[in-house]
């Protein structure tokens, strides 16, 4: 096979540039922050579906950064060290309400930045999801699970445009020698998880901040395992510097699993809102359980999550209370 992997021939970090797509969104802006702090220089490159232009734009001060406006759908030449290819939509609700552009979004996003660092010679790195996994019949999922996705269902535009994009990935890499990058990332909330994007976490949060009746799908035995944002963007991090070899995919998620009664009422403990709790109809298709085996990701990344769910939970609830009361939360400090 041929590889292409000039990443170590090229320029120190400190004159090295990452381009990021979906860079405006909850985990993008992370991932922006954290390369800039990094000494990379940063193109944030987003068509502002779902991310904000807002999220970003505290970066612009340093020189290092820019943004471009542009749909990943849509071929471009761009000059960078090493792409990591975030854009899609995340939140069940925004990709259900747009399902032909999210599946789009993934195959012909995936396509036209697999284009580009084939020409370019450099790494990629693809944010895959835990959703490849569907509903899984196998508990925790590893890596070899095959998984579980109702190609029809009102999800398939998110998981099968995401496995989809898997499979070009691994096809560029093996007709091609791109060198590739694959991180299945499990449920991940902190700040900058839009307030009204519908998960599960930003949604309790504000219903509970605001004294509204914290709304729960279905009887709330289904389980997610919840991942803090600075534990996931370190591991995507980690992944993109990880030796050549290690293509993936790997989990990226906190194994700390819960039910979704239970993280209702966690909310509301450490928020102290007096808010109830009230039952709605189950969504279609919701995975009745999800927790990462990560012991790949441990053994070749040599990473774990560090941030127990408590903790991150406060810190997020701390960053919706300034928001919700209009202080300017702290994101670039
Ligand atoms: P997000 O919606 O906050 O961010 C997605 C970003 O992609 C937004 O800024 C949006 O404007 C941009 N985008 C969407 N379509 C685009 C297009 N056609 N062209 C250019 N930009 C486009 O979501 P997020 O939570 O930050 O997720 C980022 C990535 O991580 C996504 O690929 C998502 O599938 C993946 N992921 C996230 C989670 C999670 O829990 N947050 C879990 C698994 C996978
Ligand atoms: N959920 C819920 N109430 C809400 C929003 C979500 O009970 O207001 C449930 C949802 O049905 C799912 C879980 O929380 O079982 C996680 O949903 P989210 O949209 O955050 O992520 P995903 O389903 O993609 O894991």
């Amino acid at each position: 096979m041929r590889h292409i992997d000039i990443a170590d021939r090229l320029p120190s970090r400190a004159s090295r540039t990452a381009l990021v797509t979906g860079g405006a969104g909850f985990l993008g802006s992370h991932l922006c922050e954290a390369l800039l702090k990094k000494k990379y220089n940063v193109i944030c490159l987003d068509n502002f579906f779902t991310g904000d232009r807002s999220n970003v734009e505290g970066l612009l001060h340093g020189g290092k950064f820019e943004i471009v406006r542009h749909d990943v759908t849509v071929p471009i030449q761009i000059e960078a060290n090493e792409i990591y290819n975030l854009a899609c939509p995340a939140s069940p609700l925004h990709y259900q309400a747009s399902p032909v552009e999210t599946t789009k979004t993934s195959v012909l996003g995936a396509i036209n930045m697999l284009d580009l660092a084939r020409r370019l010679g450099v790494r990629i790195l693809q944010a895959s999801t835990s959703e490849v996994y569907g509903d899984p019949a196998e508990h925790p999922q590893r890596e070899s699970y095959w998984g579980n996705v109702n190609p029809i269902g009102s999800r398939a535009c998110y998981d099968e445009g995401k496995r989809c994009a898997e499979t070009l990935f691994f096809d560029y890499h093996r007709a091609h020698g791109v060198p590739i990058k694959v991180a299945r990332i499990f449920n991940t909330y902190g700040p900058r998880m839009h307030p009204n994007d519908g998960r599960v976490v930003s949604t309790f949060i504000v219903q509970a901040l605001t004294g509204q009746d914290l709304t729960i799908f279905g009887d709330g035995s289904q389980t997610r395992s919840l991942c803090y944002v600075d534990d996931l963007i370190r591991g995507l991090v980690s992944l993109m510097e990880a030796d050549g070899g290690v293509t993936g995919p790997v989990n990226l998620g906190n194994p700390e699993e819960v039910s979704m009664i239970e993280l209702a009422e966690l909310v509301l403990s450490l928020t102290g809102s007096r808010s109830h709790i009230v039952r709605r109809p189950p969504a279609a298709d919701d995975p009745r359980q999800r927790r990462p085996d990560i012991s790949l990701a441990d053994e070749v990344l040599d990473w774990r999550p560090t941030v127990p769910v408590k903790i991150g939970l406060g810190r997020t609830i701390d960053y919706f209370d300034a928001l919700l009361s209009h202080r300017a939360p702290a994101v670039f400090p």
